[in-house]
């Protein structure tokens, strides 16, 4: 049959897309569903058809996934940032699984086991950094995450992902910002004062960082203001002003400076420590990326006399957690800040065997393979995208006898796992970690050996 706009029909629905959408076939052609869940049946109004696809609106479920539950946040439906609480954590595991298989199989043809997803005991408020958006809307001071897919804010009181901390600073600032002369800035007429409230927080250390984005650097009665934070957030150990003037989406602008307290805060993964200041990246999931690097280091199979090679190492996270157990670890990372982080890092920790390059991956890496640096095992954790296909064929070339491969993307890993296979490796098994529970993004972490 031909789907037409405005049709009614009852479907089953059989998967859920990356963006939590249920998909339902009607002879073959694909249906969208937004808040249905695979194994359902439901009745929906079609309402775009287009030639190889269609959205269609829920109306009913006639038929209930078992794994169905009421979304326990008051803005789930409008906000952007989860999109699958109205499925069990349970379920939501089974699902990331499954996706991961089905990369595998489907566009990598890589037969290899996956294993059950490792999640969180406690799959709520897991986040250490909230980076909340504030405005007005019919005149009143709204602040939370931005509704699915624009720049409307999903006012909220609370979010459920992120930290106490972070709520309780959002609505005491959602109630006081305008007595500090802090309108909230509107982006459509570039008007107002406050842009972003960005809280981060150390998980081992309990201490919090407030940075305020403002469009400029006036504060009316900054005393009053520090005085103001302590009071609503007492673990809180800096406060930090941002200023960003531009009309962007971007949100921190090239000014910071300190209005109390210290630079950075701390936070601990696994028996490292990092300083975290209010621009540095740092891994939003403590608990679970300690989960994911001592997956990633049991991979690399280490045994104290290997040199080991970190491309995309960002703020060199996994190349001090596998500093611990070889010789020497080189990393290589594009980010200069990021760079000079990572060096921080090493010293801090006493790590004397790492040391980080700037540039991309896959002409440095090649770099030192002409130089006559070898290495025993090579770690990849690149962006969505995946690997470089220069530093594929560079690693087929040179044949490095074990590639950990951590990824964010399990589309891009199945994709690089088959031309490594096709290079000579053998893909081990692959363990999925769940690093934001409620959203539809998995980890991987996988090994290659020739
Ligand atoms: N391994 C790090 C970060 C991984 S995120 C951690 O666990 O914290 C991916 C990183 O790759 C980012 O820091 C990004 O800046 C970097 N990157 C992107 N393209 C790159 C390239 N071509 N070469 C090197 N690094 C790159």
């Amino acid at each position: 049959m031909t789907v037409k706009k405005n049709d009614r029909l009852t479907v089953f629905v059989e998967d859920l897309t990356h963006d939590g959408q249920g998909v339902a076939k009607v002879d073959g052609y694909p249906i969208f569903i937004k808040g249905a869940l695979p194994d359902e049946k439901v009745e929906v109004h079609v309402v775009k058809a287009l030639k190889k696809y269609g959205f269609a609106k829920l109306v009913e479920i006639v038929e209930s996934s078992p794994f169905r539950v009421a979304a326990p946040c008051p803005v789930f439906d409008s906000c952007g940032g989860c999109q699958l609480q109205h499925l069990s954590y349970e379920g939501q595991l089974m699902m990331k699984e499954k996706q991961v298989r089905s990369a595998m199989e489907r566009i990598g043809k890589v037969h290899t086991t996956v294993l059950p997803v490792l999640g969180m005991d406690n799959p709520w408020r897991y986040r250490n950094k909230s980076q909340i958006p504030f405005g007005v809307e019919e005149g009143r001071v709204v602040a939370g995450f931005y509704k699915s897919g624009s720049h409307d804010i999903a006012n909220t009181p609370t979010c459920l992902i992120q930290s106490e901390e972070a709520d309780r600073l959002m609505l005491a600032l959602k109630e006081q910002a305008v007595e500090f002369g802090l309108e909230p800035y509107d982006e459509k007429t570039g008007r107002g004062q406050l842009r972003h409230l960005v809280v981060r927080k150390g998980r081992t250390s309990g201490e919090t960082m407030v940075v305020l984005v403002t469009k400029t650097k006036k504060i009316s009665q900054p005393e009053r203001l520090i005085h103001f934070i302590l009071e609503v957030e007492p673990t809180t150990v800096s406060i930090v002003q941002n200023i960003n003037p531009t009309r962007t989406n971007v949100i921190f602008g090239e000014e910071t400076f300190v209005h109390w307290g210290k630079s950075h805060i701390v936070d601990s993964i696994g028996d490292i420590q990092f300083e975290i200041s209010a621009r540095s990246f740092y891994q939003i999931n403590p608990l679970q990326t300690n989960v994911l690097y001592q997956k990633a280091l049991e991979a690399a199979g280490l045994t104290g006399n290997e040199t080991v090679m970190d491309a995309y190492c960002g703020i060199g996270t996994i190349s001090l957690f596998l500093a611990q157990q070889a010789k020497q670890v080189l990393g290589v990372e594009i980010v200069p800040q990021a760079v000079e982080d990572a060096r921080r890092n090493a010293e801090l920790n006493g790590f004397t065997n790492a040391e980080f390059e700037v540039g991309a991956a896959e002409d440095v890496i090649t770099q030192w393979y002409e130089d006559g640096r070898l290495p025993d095992v090579v770690v990849v954790d690149p962006p969505r995208k995946g690997l470089d296909g220069k530093l594929i064929d560079t690693l087929i070339e040179h044949k490095p006898r074990r590639i950990v491969y951590v990824s964010c993307n399990p589309a891009t890993l199945a994709r690089d796992l088959r031309l490594l296979e096709d290079g000579g490796y053998k893909v081990h098994e692959v363990q999925p970690v769940d690093m934001f529970p409620h959203t539809t993004h998995v980890e991987c972490v996988t090994y290659l050996t020739i």
